[in-house]
């Protein structure tokens, strides 16, 4: 008889059975091994939690009392004779991959992650594995980003405009990651940072864990709407179309997301400004990842898992789709596990790109299944 593999899928998550505990699970288990607080990781309900040490605070935040350990990168924990580790996934502050280890056999999950030094997390560290379990968010060749300064030059030099010309500048992302890397990498020489309150919790939350952030100003009912409009303001997705932003026209609002290469995205989520600037890796930085482990095997978890897997086969790797409740750039959000309507984007954008999508040969509609579930 084949012997069981070190992990497997099931309908709570991804578990070790020698081990007894599941990673990321989005069903309440005993032991929780979790890559990072993003909502669709970050479940609540379990009896015990280990994560990494820089999400401790974002998650004592967003999930109240919970039992929870922390760990650095590179520190071991052993549970029934199972080795698991953390690396950095450089996805956002305190995101992990998962190495797992029983002896000699080594799997890699690797949670959401990007390449590219976003100059706040700590930097994607490719650890070699047999069996690699990935994200593929963007596997498609369509999503390349730009170098984040090149990305920052621009948003900057919006905002210069925004101010001679009188206009408020919106700029919305996810609150944990997204809003961190832009807050570092704006040009303080312009004016101060306001945030959304939800945006500024999470701030408030990561200092408290050691994080050293540029200054920021919460936005409260005594803010004087003067003032805020001479700087810029972080907003989350769920603010966008509400009264608090409308309070600040007129204003231009850009919306940060890696949805925003494809057409349409932009203006779907009616944002003046489209600004390409994803957490997940890009096209290259997928398959340059994937290379770098040397892994026998993949596990495709979420996003265009159908025909990235097909890609990844034809090159020469052994990739599988699995089934997970993971979501894409935008689920990662607030607090909801429940998947958000920014979760139909590839299906919408898909459409509107036909052309461009379809020249990769996809089955979009295997895709859109993966991204919805
Ligand atoms: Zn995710
Ligand atoms: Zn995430």
């Amino acid at each position: 008889m084949p012997k069981k593999p070190l992990l497997e899928f099931t309908d709570r998550g991804i578990y070790c059975a020698q081990g007894k505990f599941y990673i990321d699970p989005w069903k309440s288990v005993d032991d929780a091994v979790i890559t990072h607080a993003h909502a669709d990781h970050a479940y609540f309900g379990h009896k015990q939690y280990l994560a990494h040490h820089l999400s401790r605070e974002v998650m004592l935040y967003r999930l109240g009392e919970i039992n929870l350990r922390t760990i650095e990168y590179g520190e071991t924990v052993n549970k029934n004779g199972v080795q698991i580790s953390m690396y950095p996934a450089g996805h956002v502050i305190g995101s992990a991959q998962i190495r797992v280890e029983y002896k000699g056999e080594v799997w890699v999950v690797s949670g959401d992650y990007k390449t590219e030094d976003d100059g706040i997390s700590t930097p994607f560290e490719p650890v070699k594995c047999h069996h690699f379990i990935s994200e593929c968010t963007f596997g498609m060749p369509v999503y390349t980003w730009k170098p984040q300064a090149q990305i920052f030059a621009d948003v900057n030099n919006w905002w210069r405009t925004n101010l001679q010309n009188g206009v408020a500048t919106i700029v919305v992302g996810y609150s944990l990651g997204k809003a961190q890397r832009i807050l570092q990498n704006l040009d303080l020489d312009n004016g101060k940072v306001y945030t959304h309150g939800v945006i500024e919790n999470t701030n408030e939350a990561l200092r408290r864990n050691g994080v050293i952030l540029n200054p920021t100003e919460r936005i409260t009912f005594d803010s004087s709407k003067e003032e805020v409009r001479k700087g810029i303001i972080l907003a989350p997705p769920s603010s966008v179309g509400t009264p608090w932003m409308r309070k600040f026209a007129p204003y231009s609002f850009g919306y940060c997301s890696g949805w925003m290469a494809i057409r349409g995205a932009k203006r779907r989520r009616a944002a003046d400004r489209g600004i390409v600037l994803s957490d997940h890796a890009d096209w290259n930085g997928l398959v340059s990842a994937i290379d770098a482990t040397g892994c026998e095997s993949v596990y495709l978890t979420h996003g265009y898992t159908a025909s990235f897997s097909r890609y990844l086969n034809e090159i020469g790797f052994d990739a599988h789709e699995v089934h997970t409740l993971y979501g894409g750039e935008e689920e990662d959000a607030e607090a909801s596990p429940q998947p958000s309507p920014e979760e139909r984007e590839p299906k919408a954008d898909m459409n509107d790109n036909a052309s461009e999508v379809l020249s990769f040969g996809e089955d979009l509609g295997e895709a859109t299944k993966e991204e919805l579930s």
